[in-house]
């Protein structure tokens, strides 16, 4: 037996189609769809203007599930807190919220694990896994603004959290439009490793969300030793990748940049660092290493001494920079934290290799 179509996999040309063979007229499409994207339904049931007939043809047809919430930690003193979700299949993921003052962002994962490999990251360390459907992705979205109470004009999206979502791309744009119903493609950001295929086809969009590049590093050798996949996606090419990305008025590309103590937070790092940017419409974002039991133990978070020096060389090199000094929000280098102790403990209590995935 084949499994009913998530509505919410479904982007707006299949969507209309698909809902057309079972409601009518018109108007009640309309409402099925306000339903879903102004309120975030995940069950027929709850759309309480539609005939209970209706509701009963789209629910043998159809399916709105999201993931489930399985756990949410404790806020951490800037208020952000992590959600540990779990897929239909079993699959765990992490989603993060994040207020910030009367802006509020969630920083939603793309794939269910990370083949990238970056060797700061705990979603790196346990490996590949499946690319979410746009129905996970729009569903942590809505998970998260419902269990926080979140109006939807403060809302804004970061893909940050596990994976790539260049590396998901189809799926991710058909999650961005869902998206683009309720926010503007500037309240939404894509972050990406570098993938340069999937930049430019991000390039040729007609609308686009705001870029976030993880660059980790001022030049090619020690970034390929901590993102072995900048092999492939040479550093040089990247950034001729970003000069050439179409950016609206007042919009910039964001620089990640995961500080790692003796690695690359020296000022003269920083001096480095501002000249590959030059020219570029560019902010800094430095984001401390969280470190974690998982990763190399070479990997260690500066002081606040050496973060200052950096930050304040680039500012005298004319960079404009951000520091994340608070650890609820280091999200690119504490992805896949709360995961990666379930999957932790799932393997001391069996005495074996056994994902808690599933
Ligand atoms: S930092 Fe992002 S791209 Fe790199 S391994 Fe982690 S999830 Fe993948």
């Amino acid at each position: 037996m084949t499994e009913p179509v998530n509505l919410y996999d479904l982007a707006a040309p299949q969507l209309e189609a698909a809902l057309a063979e079972v409601v009518s007229p018109v108007f009640r499409i309309r409402q099925v769809e306000e339903w879903m994207y102004a309120r975030g339904v995940d069950s027929f049931d709850a759309m309480s203007n539609i005939p209970k007939e209706t509701r009963a043809k789209l629910a043998a047809h159809f399916t709105l599930a999201f993931p489930e919430v399985l756990t949410r930690t404790e806020p951490a003193p800037d208020g952000s807190r992590k959600y540990l979700l779990r897929l239909a299949d079993g699959n765990r993921i992490e989603s993060v919220y994040m207020p910030m003052g009367e802006r509020t962002s969630i920083c939603l994962s793309s794939q269910a694990g990370c083949a990238v490999g970056c060797t700061f990251c705990v979603t790196g360390f346990f490996g590949a896994g499946r690319n979410l459907t746009p129905a996970e992705m729009v569903g942590q979205f809505y998970a998260i603004q419902h269990e926080e109470q979140i109006p939807m004009e403060q809302m804004n999206v970061v893909f940050m959290g596990m994976g790539e979502p260049l590396l998901n791309f189809e799926h991710v744009v058909t999650t961005l439009d869902a998206l683009y119903r309720n926010l503007a493609p500037r309240r939404i950001t894509l972050s990406t490793s570098g993938i340069i295929p999937g930049i430019e086809a991000l390039a040729r969009l007609e609308r686009r969300p705001n870029l976030a590049i993880s660059i980790n590093a001022p030049d090619r050798k020690r970034r390929e030793q901590i993102m072995p996949i900048t092999a492939k996606y040479p550093l040089e090419r990247l950034m001729a990748a970003l000069r050439r990305f179409p950016l609206e008025r007042g919009r910039d590309v964001t620089i990640e940049y995961v500080l790692l103590a003796g690695f690359n937070d020296a000022p003269q790092d920083a001096v480095a660092l501002a000249r590959l940017i030059d020219g570029l419409h560019a902010k800094v974002n430095a984001i401390p290493f969280n470190e974690d039991a998982n990763l190399p133990g070479w990997m260690k978070r500066p002081g606040d001494a050496a973060i200052d020096r950096f930050v304040d060389t680039l500012v005298r090199n004319g960079v404009r920079v951000t520091v994340r000094r608070s650890k609820g929000r280091d999200i690119a280098a504490a992805c896949g934290q709360l995961r990666g102790k379930e999957i932790a403990k799932s393997r001391a209590t069996n005495g074996r290799e056994v994902d808690a995935r599933r």
